[in-house]
């Protein structure tokens, strides 16, 4: 029997306990939040990330892994050395702020989108010059689903931008991207190497909607997805799970868009793919078992449920819903929230899209 403590208690830490049960994996979760899903979910321990006694029970776990980036780094330094942290601080040091993970991801050779720290408002316009005339500004740590981000097309709304998001950013040029896809990998400490497939990703106002497993992209585009993924997996030692969004340029060119040590959303339609899930992955990687390649096994699409403003979803029709299969976070309806999503498999890749469809019908997804 293995133990594995969970640093952090969201959707995410609920999926991965989930996914420990039939492996008798026993999770132990530290999330301050009582509202935390997993916390709801009844899945295990709640605390502070200062509280001792938490911290002590998850240094007898036998590894420590996460579920977000923005762990306090004092709960980190306590835990890592009494017990393993999956994957190590410095990957998260790396992944937790956009400028620092850009420099990583280029000093491997690894393209990102054109990109410009910005420390004062006098740069503004010289920035702006040099991502083209038009950017996305983004605070350098703590965004998600879009949050933190303004698209701006004069020095005037960047100055602007930067007084509403009064915190250290960065700017980036605009991707004219053709899609967007994703890939997970994952490594063990013994060196193994396993990948997830390329997932296509569809976005609105920077909150993903939808996800389709296999992208639409090229056989060679998936292929240098892998090999992406992997020298940033083998030169940083990753041991756990790293997933990278891509956009992907007319001629199947990939850029890093950004990168998240952990399971991932775009991930979620793994659970009914017939494959083994990423959530999977990652707990074989952070206990060190042998791996192997996560991709799908059948079409399959996820769309995420977002809390409504107007009208619930029709639970009992979603429910009928051939070939569905819905995962819910146990979170108080907010408009715009993520409180779930649906799977949907299908023989074909045709099947998938016409069954997300349906489902995102009765979401009511505008
Ligand atoms: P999450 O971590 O939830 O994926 P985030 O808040 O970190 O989201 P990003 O991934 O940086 O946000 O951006 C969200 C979406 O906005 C992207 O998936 C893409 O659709 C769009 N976007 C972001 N940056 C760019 C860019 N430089 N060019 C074009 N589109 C972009
Ligand atoms: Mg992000
Ligand atoms: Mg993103």
């Amino acid at each position: 029997k293995r133990t594995v403590g969970i640093l952090g208690g969201g959707q995410l830490a609920q999926m991965l306990a989930l996914a420990g049960v039939p492996l008798g994996v026993q999770t132990q979760i530290l999330e301050p939040s009582h509202q935390a899903p997993a916390r709801l979910a009844a899945l295990h321990l709640a605390a502070d990330y200062t509280d001792q006694e938490a911290l002590e029970t998850l240094a007898q776990c036998d590894v420590v892994t996460l579920e977000f980036e923005n762990v306090p780094v004092q709960a980190l330094t306590y835990l890592n050395g009494q017990v393993p942290v999956r994957p190590a601080p410095e990957i998260l040091e790396r992944s937790r702020h956009r400028v620092r993970e850009k420099q990583a991801l280029q000093a491997l050779g690894l393209e990102t989108a054109p990109f410009w720290p910005l420390h004062d408002v006098q740069q503004a316009e010289e920035a702006l010059l040099a991502v083209g005339g038009e950017g996305i500004l983004k605070t350098a740590e703590l965004g998600y689903d879009g949050k933190g981000q303004h698209r701006v097309r004069s020095a005037g709304e960047l100055r602007q931008a930067l007084a509403d998001l009064n915190a250290e950013c960065v700017l980036e040029g605009v991707v004219p991207f053709v899609r967007e896809v994703s890939l997970a990998v994952a490594r063990n400490p013994a060196g193994e190497l396993a990948f997830g497939g390329l997932i296509e990703n569809e976005h609105q106002g920077g909150i993903l909607r939808r996800s389709v497993f296999p992208a639409a992209s090229s056989a060679d585009t998936a292929r240098r997805a892998r090999e992406m993924a992997a020298t940033a997996a083998q030169a940083w030692q990753l041991e756990g799970l790293l997933t990278f969004e891509f956009f992907e340029l007319e001629g199947g060119k990939l850029l890093v868009n950004e990168i998240a040590p952990r399971v991932h959303n775009s991930g979620h339609l793994t659970q009914n793919g017939g494959g083994i899930s990423q959530f999977e992955a990652q707990l074989r990687a952070v206990l060190d078992l042998p791996l192997q390649d996560f991709a799908p096994l059948r079409p399959c699409a996820m769309v995420n449920l977002l809390g409504w403003s107007a009208k619930a979803p029709d639970w009992q029709a979603l429910l009928r819903e051939e070939g569905a299969h819905l995962h819910l976070y146990h979170k108080d309806n907010v408009p715009g929230r993520k409180l779930g999503h649906v799977n949907v498999v299908g023989d074909t890749r045709e099947l998938v899209l016409q069954r997300a469809a349906r489902i995102e019908a009765l979401l009511g997804t505008e």
